[in-house]
C-alpha cells in the first residue's frame, strides 16, 4: 500500500474523514475514528432522516447487540461467510469489547440463555442514543437526510484528499473514505468503481415457504430441538441445523431453518428456493429407542385411541399431523396399529420430509450474503488492498453471520478497526 503522507498531513493540517453510511458500521467508525483523533475531521453522511435505521428495528425493536460468546476461533464458526477472513480482526474486537465499549458509555447489556445479549432495557433506542452521544462528544458531524450521489477519486498518488464525495448540496474532498453502505446497490457500485471486486449479493436469513395447509393449520407451535436437513448435501455445507423449530402459516420457521437458510443462501438462491428439507422432530433419539416407546404403547395403552394423547412430548396437533401423514385413522386404539405403520411413524418423527417451495417472510433479521470480496481488503485495518484510502466496513463486505446478534459484531469489530486505522494513519 502507498503510505506517502498527503500534502494535508505532512502539513499537520486536520485530516479529513468522510464516511459514507450511517448505520451500525458507520457510526462505529466514525467514533473510533474521531476519539483516536482528535484532529480528525470526520463527517458522517446518512441517506435517511433518522439515521440507524436498522438497529433502531433490530431484535424486535431490543436490539441484539452481540452474542455472549469470547473465543473468536469458536465466534468464527458463527459465519456461513468471512468467518475465516475475520478471525483476526476479531483478536483486536471481539464482543467482550463491544461490552465493555457499551459499558464504558453508561449501557449495560445482559444475556440471555441462548446467548444473545441485549440491552438490559430491552429497548434499541437504548444503543441509538449511546451511538448519536458518542458520536456527537467525539466530534463527529453527522449529515442526516444526505443521500451520497456520486464518489470520485482523484487518481493521482501523491494527493491531498484524494476522495470527493457528492450530494445534492455539495462536495467534499476528504482524506480517507470509509464505504460503510451495508447491502445499498450504490455502495457496491461505488467499491466496484474504486477497485474491488463485488461477490453476487444475494438474501440470507429467511424462512421456507412449504405449500401444505395441514402444516399451515399448525401455525404457532414449536418444538424446542429439531435438525433441518437439505439431503443429497456434504457435512462441509453445513446443511444439517439444529435448533428450535417453529411452524408458521406459510412454512417453517425458527432457528434451526435461519441457520440452514444462511449456510444455504447461495445454493438455495441457485436452486429458485426449490428444495426438498428432511425434519427430525426428536433429534435426542434413535429409531430403535422411538421404535421400542411405540411397541410398549401398544401394550401399556392398548385401548387407547393412537391420537388420544402425543407420546413424545410435543404438541397432539402436531402427532395428529404426523398420524394424518402416515394415513393412520385417529379413532385406532393403540393395539391395533401394524407393525408397518409403527416404522413408518419412526420414519416421519425422524425423516419428515417436506417441499420447500419459495422463501417466506421473516421480519426479525434479515442480510446479505455476497459484497465486496474479502481478500481484497486487509482486515488488520480494514483499507482496500486495491485503493489506498479506502475502507470497508460492515455489511458492504462479503461476511454475513447466522442470527444472534453476529451480524453487528461483524458490523462493530470491521467498524472499529476500520475508525483506527484510519485515524492511527493519519497521525503518522
Ligand atoms: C429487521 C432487521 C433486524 C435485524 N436484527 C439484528 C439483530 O438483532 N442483531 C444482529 O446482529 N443483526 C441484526 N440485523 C442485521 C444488522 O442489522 C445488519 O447486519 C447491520 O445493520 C449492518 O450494519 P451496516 O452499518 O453495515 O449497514 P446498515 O445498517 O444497513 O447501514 C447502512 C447505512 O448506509 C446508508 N446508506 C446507503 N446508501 C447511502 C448513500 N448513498 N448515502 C448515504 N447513506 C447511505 C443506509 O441508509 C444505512 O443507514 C437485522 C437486520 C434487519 C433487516
Amino acid at each position: 500500500m502507498d503510505r506517502r503522507l498527503s500534502k494535508r498531513e505532512t502539513m499537520n493540517d486536520q485530516p479529513r474523514i468522510g464516511i459514507v453510511g450511517g448505520g451500525a458500521a458507520g457510526f462505529f467508525g466514525a467514533i473510533a475514528c474521531a476519539e483516536a483523533n482528535p484532529r480528525a475531521q470526520v463527517t458522517l453522511f446518512e441517506a435517511a432522516r433518522e439515521p440507524l435505521g436498522k438497529v433502531r428495528v433490530s431484535g424486535g425493536g431490543r436490539c441484539n447487540v452481540t452474542h455472549h460468546c469470547f473465543d473468536p476461533a469458536q465466534l468464527v464458526g458463527y459465519y456461513p461467510r468471512g468467518g475465516k477472513a475475520l478471525r483476526g480482526a476479531l483478536t483486536r474486537f471481539q464482543p467482550r469489547d463491544t461490552v465493555k465499549w457499551f459499558e464504558d458509555r453508561g449501557v449495560a447489556l445482559k444475556v440471555e440463555a441462548d446467548g444473545r445479549m441485549f440491552p438490559t432495557t430491552d429497548d434499541s433506542e437504548t444503543i441509538v442514543a449511546c451511538l448519536m452521544r458518542s458520536a456527537k462528544q467525539a466530534g463527529v458531524t453527522v449529515r442526516s437526510h444526505t443521500p451520497v450521489r456520486e464518489i470520485h477519486r482523484n487518481t493521482a498518488t501523491v494527493q491531498a484528499e484524494p476522495f470527493e464525495i457528492v450530494t445534492r448540496d455539495d462536495r467534499l474532498s476528504v482524506d480517507r473514505l470509509l464505504l460503510a453502505t451495508g447491502s445499498s446497490r450504490k455502495g457496491y457500485l461505488w467499491a466496484q468503481k474504486l477497485g474491488q471486486t463485488i461477490i453476487d449479493p444475494v438474501p440470507s436469513l429467511f424462512t421456507f415457504q412449504i405449500n401444505d395447509r395441514a402444516l399451515h393449520a399448525l401455525a404457532g407451535i414449536s418444538v424446542p430441538e429439531a435438525i433441518v436437513r437439505i439431503p443429497g448435501t456434504k457435512p462441509n455445507q453445513n446443511l444439517s441445523q439444529t435448533g428450535p423449530l417453529l411452524i408458521a402459516h406459510w412454512g417453517l420457521s425458527g432457528p434451526a431453518v435461519l441457520k440452514t437458510s444462511a449456510w444455504g443462501a447461495r445454493y438455495l438462491h441457485d436452486r429458485g428456493y426449490r428444495t426438498p428439507i428432511r425434519v427430525n422432530w426428536l433429534p435426542n433419539s434413535t429409531d430403535d429407542d422411538l421404535r421400542s416407546h411405540l411397541q410398549h404403547l401398544r401394550q401399556d395403552s392398548a385401548r387407547k385411541a393412537i391420537a388420544s394423547f402425543s407420546p413424545f412430548g410435543f404438541s397432539r396437533r402436531l402427532w395428529g399431523y404426523l398420524l394424518d401423514r402416515a394415513d393412520l385413522d385417529p379413532q385406532l386404539q393403540w393395539a391395533q396399529l401394524p407393525k408397518p405403520k409403527v416404522n413408518r411413524l419412526v420414519e416421519l418423527l425422524t425423516q419428515c420430509d417436506f417441499e420447500v417451495t419459495g422463501k417466506g417472510q421473516f421480519k426479525d433479521e434479515f442480510v446479505t450474503c455476497g459484497g465486496v470480496r474479502l481478500k481484497d481488503v486487509n482486515f488488520t485495518t480494514m483499507e482496500s488492498r486495491v485503493c489506498p484510502g479506502l475502507f470497508l466496513a460492515g455489511e458492504i463486505l462479503d461476511v454475513d453471520g447466522v442470527t444472534g446478534g453476529f451480524n453487528f459484531q461483524n458490523a462493530w469489530t470491521t467498524g472499529a478497526i476500520a475508525g483506527q486505522a484510519m485515524a492511527n494513519l493519519l497521525a503518522l
